[in-house]
């Protein structure tokens, strides 16, 4: 992508409503722009990360078994009658008539309509266990939206649900999206520590909350210190290992964390003092298992091995992507701006042309970017003709992890220059290695 003809609108200035370290970033790198209250654009740059943090969501649901299907934003209210929420959910729910004056509802959450497509075709035990999951916009009229997309009311969420014959086999689905979760935040370069949750008025029997660690966290949360450096499951988990899963919840929840709903200040004094943690935090995952709450009053059954009709049991697992990306920038940055982890970087390397119009650096650059381009990599190439320090600004601001520049005295010997963004580290090399080091 050439910087001339892209579309990222960066803040000079610091912009004065945003509160916290990751809505003043998002705002001036030109990622998001508000609309009106709590509801946000992605502009091109915050598109590219949300559309890398959705990527690696996606790709460990799918590991673990689950399968994505697409729920519309808007609901019948006739639906959520059947579970008796219609009216439980109270001002948080934007409720909406339709011409013909029929009430619908922007969605909170899905899970009265996913019991609904469940129920409507799904008859065995056979056809257990299944897991269904979108990753779509939700609505909530949050009472207070602030800090950007980390509390909007409009906003993303990874929702999948789960269906089981027995609350042994919905354990095991739970389990399964519990080391899912685990992979998932590792991946986007965070450390998530599950906690012991209250289940809200989703309702159920057990759940976890995802905190990342964060002095700007809404939630005040207490655990043992020594889940900072706890091993996640690996890319060669068996899903379908009942015992295997089970271990990893087990480890992972054999020492002290909850958030404040469920703290239990005995418990947590056990812990030597020098072990425990008490901190702010972020939540950027829940799950829940709620056995028969939503499929008894919606009449969601199969048919069991022993000929009886059975009303499933169900979970239902929720990530905030647009929650994440505000909470992996709150992770990591730094005085200058951004410093996004690789895998979820809105471009792998970016091209600074210190000089354009001097036809030395304007070929040196042309040829990096094409052979980089070629090779698949996210190159940005800065070829505008603002002054270099500009430049610099901007890409330590959007937080490339790579910066290749070029200078009219470097080029003149063959050479650029390679930035590692995070460590600040600089090294003076060939217009070959530089490129030989990221095609390899
Ligand atoms: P919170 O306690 O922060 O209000 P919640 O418990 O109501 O969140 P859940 O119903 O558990 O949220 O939703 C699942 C996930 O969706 C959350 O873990 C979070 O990552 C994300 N999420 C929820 N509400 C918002 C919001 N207003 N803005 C952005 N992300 C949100
Ligand atoms: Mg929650």
């Amino acid at each position: 992508m050439r910087l001339s003809r892209y579309f990222m609108p960066i803040l000079k200035e610091n912009p004065k409503e945003a509160e916290i370290v990751s809505h003043r970033l998002m705002l001036r790198a030109g990622m998001i722009r508000q609309q009106s209250q709590g509801i946000y654009s992605w502009l091109p740059l915050g598109k590219r990360v949300l559309d890398k943090v959705n990527a690696i969501i996606r790709d460990e649901q799918n590991r673990a078994g689950a399968i994505e299907l697409s729920m519309p934003t808007l609901q019948s209210a006739e639906l959520w009658q059947e579970s008796g929420r219609y009216d439980a959910y109270g001002k948080e729910m934007l409720r909406i008539k339709d011409r013909q004056d029929r009430p619908m509802l922007y969605g909170p959450t899905n899970e009265e309509m996913v019991t609904d497509i469940f129920r409507s075709s799904v008859k065995s035990y056979k056809d257990l266990p299944l897991n269904l999951y979108h990753i779509q916009l939700k609505f909530r009229d949050e009472i207070r939206p602030r800090f950007g997309t980390m509390r909007s009311r409009e906003f993303m969420m990874k929702d999948a649900y789960s269906f089981d014959l027995t609350r042994e086999a919905a354990e095991h689905s739970y389990n399964k999206m519990f080391a899912a979760y685990l992979r998932t935040f590792d991946r986007l370069g965070l450390r998530a520590i599950p906690m012991r949750a209250d289940t809200g008025p989703i309702g159920g029997k057990l759940s976890h909350e995802f905190i990342i660690l964060a002095d700007t966290g809404e939630s005040e949360v207490f655990c043992h210190k020594d889940f900072v450096d706890f091993d996640i499951p690996g890319e060669h988990t068996d899903f379908d290992s009942v015992e295997g899963l089970q271990a990893i919840f087990d480890k992972w929840t054999s020492l002290y964390a909850a958030t404040s709903e469920m703290h239990d200040e005995a418990a947590f004094n056990a812990v030597p003092e020098g072990d425990r943690l008490s901190a702010r935090g972020i939540e950027v995952g829940h799950i829940f298992y709620f056995g028969t709450k939503y499929s008894e009053p919606m009449g969601a059954k199969v048919q069991g091995p022993d000929g009886k009709e059975h009303f499933v049991h169900m979970g239902s697992y929720g990530i905030g992507p647009t929650r994440l990306v505000p909470a992996i920038i709150e992770a990591s940055h730094d005085d200058s701006g951004i410093i996004w982890p690789a895998s979820v970087a809105p471009f792998d390397i970016v091209v600074i042309n210190m000089k354009a119009g001097d036809q030395a650096c304007d070929d040196t650059c042309e040829l990096i970017y094409a052979a980089l381009s070629k090779a698949g990599k996210d190159v940005l190439y800065d070829d505008t003709d603002d002054r270099a320090g500009t430049k610099f600004a901007t890409a330590d601001l959007i937080g490339v992890p790579v910066q290749i520049i070029a200078g009219p005295r470097a080029v003149a010997n063959g050479e650029v220059e390679v930035k590692d963004r995070k460590t600040g580290a600089r090294e003076t090399m060939t217009i070959e290695a530089a490129i030989n080091r990221f095609v390899a």
